[in-house]
């Protein structure tokens, strides 16, 4: 589903600028679009934004070509997941109960779980590698458990779109690597993926596209090709960089000098 913003302008009460700027953005259907740029850039409140959670200063953010204020909740809640960037936990809940969350928006008027939606909870818990936690609280979790689960979640709920932000900035390795495949494997199922994060080579490795903020703007957008550009990067993240193809990998990567 695509998912796009036209002239976007985001201003918090009470900050000096805008946190976006005039954004205009095209995420196209099923593929996997990375969101970079520096801390403070705009990159969550991109998000919130295209979530219609908050409401921009000007410009408009839509889903499907329609304005996401407009959209029911409800609907668009079966049609896109989301992996915010932290939330509390704040009551004792189980992985299976907090992944099973995710098929509300699903669930009949009784809010009774059926057979299809039973299927979707157990699915989402073994791609992410979860279902030896089904019956640990959420509260005794480590860092990366809780992430899987969080996105076990998104998944169940079997959206059309899904938006992360910094999914794996708590994860080792191999939970990263299997994050990224599982988001890649998504995309290739027709799922589109728009996933916030810092891990630039990562990034370059897995994405179809790039979008760049820079301080609420886009810097630039595109391919990783051209999105990975030495003087840009430098000017953006304010730090000289060599840019230059992994041999291993023949993607692009940024290696920060000095
Ligand atoms: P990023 O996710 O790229 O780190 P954010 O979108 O979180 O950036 O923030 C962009 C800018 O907006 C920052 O200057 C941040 O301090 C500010 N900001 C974010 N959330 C709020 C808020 N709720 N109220 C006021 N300012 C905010
Ligand atoms: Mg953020």
């Amino acid at each position: 589903m695509k998912l796009g913003t036209d002239q976007l302008t985001v201003q918090y009460s009470g900050a000096v600028r805008p946190a976006l700027h005039g954004v205009t953005l095209s995420i196209p259907a099923g593929g996997l679009t990375a969101v970079l740029g520096p801390n403070g850039s705009g990159k969550s409140t991109l998000l919130r934004a295209l979530l219609g959670v908050i409401a921009p200063s000007a410009g408009t953010a839509t889903v499907e070509e329609r304005n996401v204020r407009a959209w029911d909740r409800r609907e668009l809640a079966r049609m896109v997941g989301v992996v915010p960037q932290s939330e509390t936990i704040a009551f004792p809940i189980t992985v299976r109960e907090m992944v099973a969350m995710g098929r509300f928006p699903h669930l009949g008027p009784l809010r009774a779980e059926v057979g299809r939606d039973r299927e979707a909870v157990d699915k989402a818990l073994e791609r992410c590698h979860i279902g030896d936690l089904r019956n640990r609280q959420m509260t005794t979790l480590s860092g990366g458990e809780l992430q899987r689960v969080r996105i076990a979640r998104a998944l169940a709920q079997e959206p059309r779109a899904l938006a992360l932000d910094e999914p794996t900035a708590s994860l080792d390795l191999r939970h990263e690597m299997s994050i990224m495949r599982l988001l890649r494997g998504w995309t290739d199922g027709g799922i589109t993926v728009l996933l916030i994060t810092h891990q630039l080579n990562l990034a370059a490795r897995f994405a179809d596209r790039i979008i760049l903020l820079d301080r609420g703007r886009v810097a630039t957008e595109g391919t990783p090709s051209e999105v990975f550009r030495r003087e840009v990067m430098e000017h953006v993240y304010g730090w000289p960089v060599h840019v230059g193809q992994d041999p291993v990998t023949g993607s692009l990567r940024v290696v920060p000098l000095g």
